[in-house]
């Protein structure tokens, strides 16, 4: 394998290794012209460290799309820790890992991912401050959902208006997939504003409790199975749950006008983006959609402030209304507009770096 071929669009990409504590780590920066890296550590019993590489090297691009897209002064990076999160977690594993990170000195910000939880990350604490997401008692700004949440309801004010014409939320029904941290503020918020929604969820208590909630304030919500959602009389499809969602096998089913959630990497393919675009279905491109949890992350290095990270949530709304017309304005996938979009920034940026060149450029402000 030529590794300089393979890490060609990447700036740096360090291999960890701690005989001691079993730790195999790879942390891959992507692009920093917007600010240090950011991004989260994701911890799988990987096959084999091609395919950890693999996962890490597209997982840290996304991230530099994701805080272009979300205006926060960040760039793209994310680590990956070869290991089953079941057997190999130990608090000194965490404790290298948090060296290997300070070793980089502000040029990476991590946090939880998935197999990875807040609690693993008080350990890397103790060796740097490079880390975010951790518990309101260590500084942090905990559970991420609420942003989020804020999130995909300014992704269906605007995507309602841009298919209908009117944000109104109450006017539309909705399928929602998932009733977890996020998909049940969702949902509520829905409710409240009298919406018809179609939920399903693998967890039946995800269920009863909402729909328990829903009679005591006289709404009607419709149960439906993990696979009838799909295919609903719904408005927009809101996925909360996991990602792959739009695939070759439910693309075909939806009825829907318009997909906005939460779940990360919700197309299984781009060409399933490009299907919903012939279906005349409006995507919500997911990596905007969802940003309110990075929103917060990022914010919380400057103070935790839960009032500026909702109003900085607002900024979704704008940027996906700008995609949307982009897209409409060049024929083209809301996907492929969001991406053109955040190269677009990134681009900018890099031309106003440049420019100022010949100044000290201040520390990043960031908490060190
Ligand atoms: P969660 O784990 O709290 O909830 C997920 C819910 O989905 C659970 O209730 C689970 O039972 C249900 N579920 C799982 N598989 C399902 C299936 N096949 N069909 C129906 N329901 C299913 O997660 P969350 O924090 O609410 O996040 C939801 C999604 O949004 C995830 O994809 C997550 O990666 C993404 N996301 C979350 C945040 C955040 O701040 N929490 C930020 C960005 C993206």
């Amino acid at each position: 394998m030529d590794m300089f071929e393979k890490i060609r669009e990447h700036e740096q990409v360090v291999f960890c290794n701690d005989e001691e504590t079993g730790l195999k780590a790879i942390i891959a920066i992507h692009n920093t012209t917007l600010g240090p890296a950011l991004g989260g550590c994701r911890m799988r019993p990987y096959k084999s460290v091609e395919e950890a590489l693999e996962d890490v090297l597209r997982l840290s691009k996304g991230m530099t799309y994701k805080c272009a897209a979300s205006d926060v002064d960040f760039g793209g990076g994310k680590a990956v820790i070869i290991g089953d999160p079941q057997k190999d977690k130990n608090p000194e594993l965490f404790r290298a890992f948090g060296q290997f990170v300070e070793s980089l000195n502000g040029r990476f910000y991590t946090g939880t991912d998935m197999g990875t939880t807040p609690e693993d990350f008080i350990y890397a604490l103790k060796e740097t401050n490079c880390i975010v997401g951790v518990d309101e008692e260590y500084g942090g700004s905990g559970d991420s959902s609420v942003p989020t949440a804020m999130g995909v309801i300014y992704g269906l004010q605007i995507t309602n208006k841009t298919v209908w014409g009117t944000e109104d939320l109450g006017a539309r029904s909705y399928a929602i997939q998932g009733l977890g941290k996020v998909g049940v503020k969702v949902a509520e918020r829905l409710m409240d504003e009298g919406a018809e929604l179609y939920i399903a969820d693998i967890n039946q208590h995800a269920i009863d409790d909402l729909v328990s909630r829903a009679n005591e304030k006289g709404v009607a919500i419709k149960v439906v199975s993990g696979d009838e959602i799909y295919s609903v009389d719904a408005d927009v499809f809101v996925p909360c749950a996991i990602g792959g969602i739009i695939n070759d096998d439910t693309v075909e089913q939806l009825k829907v006008k318009a997909v906005v959630g939460s779940a990360n990497n919700q197309l299984l393919d781009t060409r399933h983006g490009k299907r919903l675009h012939e279906r005349g279905i409006l995507y919500a491109p997911d990596y905007i959609v969802n940003a309110g949890g990075l929103i917060q992350v990022a914010d919380e290095l400057y103070e935790p402030n839960k009032e500026r990270v909702l109003q900085k949530t607002r900024t979704i709304y704008n940027s996906l209304q700008r995609i949307y017309a982009q897209a409409e304005k060049e024929g083209i996938t809301s996907e492929e507009a969001a991406n053109r979009y955040c190269e677009n920034l990134i681009q900018t940026r890099s031309r106003r770096n440049s420019f100022f060149s010949h100044m000290k450029r201040p520390k990043w402000s960031v908490r060190t």
